[in-house]
């Protein structure tokens, strides 16, 4: 089996405020992005991971590599103007014996290698896999401007995070279909969803936060103490 990891690391972060991409941001004294690579170099199962990013970043990746000995890491690729622009790039030039593909968020550092694990072993036997937690608060489905229209059973419903991962051949499928149909996402998953693919829940933990806002950055501060992989 060989595994690639794709990184969507080309993000501006508007809603994080900062001058510099969040995923460059300093976490301990390290990019958030060293830190989300370290947990997939330290799986054995991953052979390469391939970071998405803006051009300009791209002397700034071969930099990291060097300095945090990441030797997984292959030359980064151009990000697009979505999220899943970037990823199309990215599949463009995973190695050609792949059979596996697990896409991560550049700003969840803190997944477990457990995560990681169980998500490529359930892609590998059913297809597709997503990390997700159960749904913490009660949700309600409101219309646009903002009038609750229903009260959502919470048993049924999951947060979804990444690693989100599947077999080569289905993501390929479902990326030619969306841009076939003009599809958009926020999620990998959906757009598997859309060629008739159930992905199976791996049950993840809260710790796997997306850092979006400055709160999440405080959070993360917190967290990045007691992390452990
Ligand atoms: O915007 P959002 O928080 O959903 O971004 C999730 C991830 O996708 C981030 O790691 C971000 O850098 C990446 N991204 C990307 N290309 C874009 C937009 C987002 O690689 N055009």
């Amino acid at each position: 089996m060989f595994v690639s990891v794709i990184i969507p690391a080309a993000g501006f972060g508007e809603r994080m405020g900062a001058t510099i991409g969040k995923q460059f941001l300093l976490l301990s004294g390290k990019p958030i992005l060293v830190h989300t690579i370290e947990r997939f170099q330290a799986c054995d199962a991953v052979n390469e991971i391939i970071v998405a990013t803006q051009k300009t970043s791209f002397s700034l990746i071969e930099e990291i590599k060097r300095t945090f000995a990441l030797t997984k890491l292959k030359p980064p690729v151009v990000g697009g103007h979505r999220r899943q622009d970037s990823i199309v790039n990215a599949m463009k030039t995973i190695d050609d014996r792949s059979d596996i593909i697990s896409v991560h968020d550049a700003v969840r550092p803190f997944v477990h290698l457990k995560e990681i694990t169980q998500s490529i072993e359930t892609a590998k036997f059913f297809g597709a896999s997503i990390v997700a937690v159960r749904a913490k608060d009660t949700m309600k489905l409101a219309t646009t401007d903002g009038r609750v229209e229903k009260t959502l059973s919470r048993s049924s419903l999951w947060s979804v995070q990444t690693p989100q991962t599947f077999q080569r051949k289905i993501l390929f499928e479902a990326y030619d279909f969306a841009v076939k149909n003009g599809i958009t996402a926020t999620d990998d998953s959906f757009l598997v969803e859309q060629i008739g693919i159930s992905p199976i829940i791996v049950e993840g933990g809260y710790e796997n936060i997306k850092i979006t806002t400055p709160d999440d950055m405080l959070l993360a501060e917190l967290l990045v103490k007691r992390f452990v992989p």
